[in-house]
């Protein structure tokens, strides 16, 4: 196994410090604090980043409205727009090995999976070039004694705090929509995982986007995101992350009066039938459950299983996650890499002494992982059980940490599942689709699937309701009015 960079990446990070880009250019102050982006497989320096200060903030939301003001982007027609985005999505494609090495480094994922993160970036950003093309913009109303439309426009500086668990896929969710509708964004990256989208937005003007239009300010969130959040010249806020964050983020934006959008956490579960395909069910869930090491807010952590198939389902389940090849995120082979860092280690370990405090039983144990010559932060896949109150089952632990349940009817299912105080996205496994469906139905959440878990198709609105979200989600065709505003024109008629 190499573990050379290639060289795009080396030179990438050997910028270092790497800071705030604003307007087209590398804008981080002299005085900046400085933060470390690790890599977890190996727990070594990748690159030096500059956090940018409020005052930066303050900097980046003004570049990105002057750009906005002056008409550069918001004036250009949307099929102008919609160009420039194909071919930002070209150049992105082209440089796919670049960020997805990147990405793979920066998160510990598998290489594999980054390449599919960035080729969902690309498919994020041609499905909103294309809609934007198609929509109505200027929509008559029918009423009487009254000429009426309405006029839908950008709407200014679009701000975005994301997680680290899926950088730039989530980034391009975020603003695909955003800057089609015509709008200038000014975007936190977690601490963590910075590089993703500190690099995409140094090869945005290659591909032919006007400076400013895509701004990045990496930094914490106790600093950077804290000044963003609280920024009243911004006139929307998306946050992706946890409710805890979501709640402070969602407050300052209120004193405000800048509208909110917030994409948050999840403890999703999945309700495995008897008359399903039992290996094949298990199969399914245990690669969802380690797939980013379980560091996935939509993923099925809640394993709700037909008593008459549990002790099956169970041996399934448990000899498939033991089978996991756990490893270093450039390794061909491995399947699972490390956890983003240690105090998700450490939390996730945590869990697993706190269920079993609490009564929980221990199916398979999990713990600590260590992968030969790497110094990374690599946990094993666990299967719990126990009462439904155990928190193992209530909060979500963000790593490969599945909690199972039983149940004797239909009924006591979808209770189960609606126990929780999240909802985000649960599944449904039985070869009775009418059964599938109305379970589907029945369960509290943004999103249910059926026979499957992780589904995201562009077009297919993507949302959390309860302690999973508000404001509207991402992925659908209404994400992209999200981005405008409304104006309403009317003329009285005479007689
Ligand atoms: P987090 O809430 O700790 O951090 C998210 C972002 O908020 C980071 O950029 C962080 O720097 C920033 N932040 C922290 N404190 C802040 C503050 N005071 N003001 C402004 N910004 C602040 O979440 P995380 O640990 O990075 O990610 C894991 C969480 O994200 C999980 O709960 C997961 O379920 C959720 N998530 C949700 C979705 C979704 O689409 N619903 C997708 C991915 C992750």
């Amino acid at each position: 196994m190499s573990l050379t960079y290639e060289p795009s990446v080396q030179d990438f990070l050997s910028r270092g410090p790497l800071g705030s880009f604003v307007g087209g250019e590398n804008r981080a102050l002299e005085s900046s604090a400085i933060f470390p982006t690790v890599d977890p497989g190996s727990g070594e320096l990748l690159a030096n980043v500059k956090e940018a200060s409020p005052a930066e903030v303050e900097d980046a939301v003004a570049v990105a409205r002057h750009v906005f003001e002056r008409g550069k982007w918001s004036g250009l027609a949307p099929n102008q727009r919609a160009v420039h985005l194909h071919r930002l999505a070209d150049l992105v494609e082209a440089r796919k090995s670049t960020l997805a090495e990147i990405e793979s480094l920066d998160v510990g994922k598998p290489l594999s999976q980054a390449e599919w993160d960035i080729g969902n970036f690309c498919q994020t950003l041609r499905y909103y070039a294309n809609l934007s093309v198609h929509v109505q913009y200027r929509n008559p109303i029918a009423v009487a004694q009254h000429e009426a439309r309405t006029v839908h426009f950008p709407r200014g500086v679009c701000a975005f705090i994301f997680p680290w668990n899926f950088p730039l896929l989530l980034v391009g969710w975020g603003i695909a929509p955003a800057l089609a509708a015509g709008n200038t964004v000014v975007i936190k990256p977690a601490e963590e995982t910075p590089l993703s989208t500190l690099y995409l937005v140094q090869i945005a003007e290659e591909a032919g986007m006007p400076a400013g239009v895509i701004n990045v300010i990496p930094g914490s969130g106790e600093v950077t995101g804290a000044a963003l959040s609280r920024h009243p010249g911004l006139a929307r806020m998306s946050f992706t992350g946890s409710p805890e964050v979501g709640r402070l983020v969602a407050r300052e934006c209120g004193l405000n009066l800048v509208p909110v959008k917030l994409e948050l956490g999840g403890k999703g579960a999945a309700v495995v039938f008897a008359d399903t395909d039992v290996d094949a069910t298990a199969e399914a869930l245990v690669s969802a459950i380690t797939l980013n090491a379980g560091q996935v807010c939509c993923t099925a952590s809640r394993w709700v299983v037909d008593d008459r198939i549990y002790d099956q389902f169970v041996s399934s389940a448990i000899a498939r996650m033991k089978q996991v090849r756990i490893g270093y995120g450039q390794d061909p082979a491995t399947q699972m890499g490390p956890v983003v860092s240690p105090k998700q280690r450490d939390r996730i370990l945590g869990y697993l002494d706190k269920a079993k405090q609490q009564g929980g039983e221990s199916l398979l144990a999990g713990g600590r992982a260590s992968v030969p010559e790497k110094n990374g932060y690599y946990v094993k896949p666990a299967l719990l059980a126990g009462d439904a109150s155990n928190v193992a089952c209530r909060e979500e632990i963000f790593g490969p940490v599945a909690f199972v349940l039983r149940f004797r009817d239909e009924e006591e299912a979808i209770r189960l599942v609606n126990q929780s105080p999240y909802g985000l996205a649960n599944s449904v496994w039985s070869r009775d689709l009418e059964r599938a469906n109305r379970v589907a139905e029945k369960m509290v959440a943004g999103n249910s699937w059926i026979n499957a878990h992780n589904v995201f198709v562009h077009g297919v609105p993507y949302a959390g309701v309860n302690l999973s979200g508000l404001g509207g989600g991402v992925l659908g065709p209404n994400t992209f009015f999200d981005y405008m505003r409304d104006l309403s024109v009317v003329r009285p008629l005479q007689g």
